[in-house]
């Protein structure tokens, strides 16, 4: 998923070391070193704000605050540094939609925008799938016969369409689908994916998931 994000953060070794990792994730970067450049390059273009909190002409939950009245709708991800505890309830309070403390790991950050990314997309979103899937009431259809899906089942299934064609990392399936985090020889995601291969049949109709070395599982409609 490409996106471009908007990245608030005046330390540069910091911003040039995020921009270089999101843009080799195929994102595109703009990058504002305070407030007042922020509110500046801030456009409708951008699809995912990335606020440091310590910035020098302010704080990030100002900038937060007032993003949330401008737009509303764009997701915004919090970089807070160690020790500020509260800022997490501050932030969720003012609309963030995730928070990671400094020092955090750049996958565990990228994951973040794919998971914020996903979710922020509208609830009318059209999937092409053979795959029809009701959010509200947690039904998943194929061929107008109702899936007979437990609660994680479904919920991995969703992700995973939902990101096609890319893949979705065992990390992400377990945290966002499982509600926990992947701990080591963790085989949840694996058992549940396994039990659901089964249930989407074997046919040439059927979509298949497919376990992708190191990349976790992706998810293919019928050809
Ligand atoms: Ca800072």
């Amino acid at each position: 998923m490409n996106a471009n994000l908007l990245l608030v953060e005046d330390d540069p070794d910091m911003a040039d070391l995020l921009a270089q990792v999101l843009a080799y994730e195929g994102y595109s970067v703009t990058h504002a070193g305070n407030i007042a450049a922020a509110k500046a390059l801030l456009s409708d273009q951008i699809q995912l704000a990335l606020l440091d909190v310590g910035l020098p002409d302010g704080n990030g939950f100002d900038l937060l605050r007032d993003l949330r009245e401008s737009h509303p709708k764009l997701p915004v991800i919090m970089l807070t540094a160690r020790g500020e505890a509260m800022d997490r309830v501050l932030g969720l309070e003012l609309g963030a939609d995730d928070y990671l403390p400094k020092p955090f790991e750049t996958r565990e950050l990228t994951a973040r925008i794919r998971a914020v990314l996903r979710r922020s997309l509208p609830e009318d979103t059209v999937i092409e799938s053979v795959i029809e899937l009701d959010a509200r009431r947690r039904e998943a259809r194929m061929g107008g016969k109702l899936l007979d899906l437990t609660g994680a089942e479904f919920d991995l299934m969703t992700l995973l369409i939902k990101n096609t064609p890319d893949p979705v990392s065992k990390d992400e399936l377990s945290e966002q689908a499982l509600g926990k985090p992947l701990g080591p020889f963790d085989r949840a995601v694996d058992v549940h994916i396994s039990r659901l291969r089964k249930k989407l049949g074997e046919g040439d109709q059927s979509p298949k998931i497919v376990a992708i070395r190191n990349r976790g599982y992706q998810w293919l409609e019928p050809v």
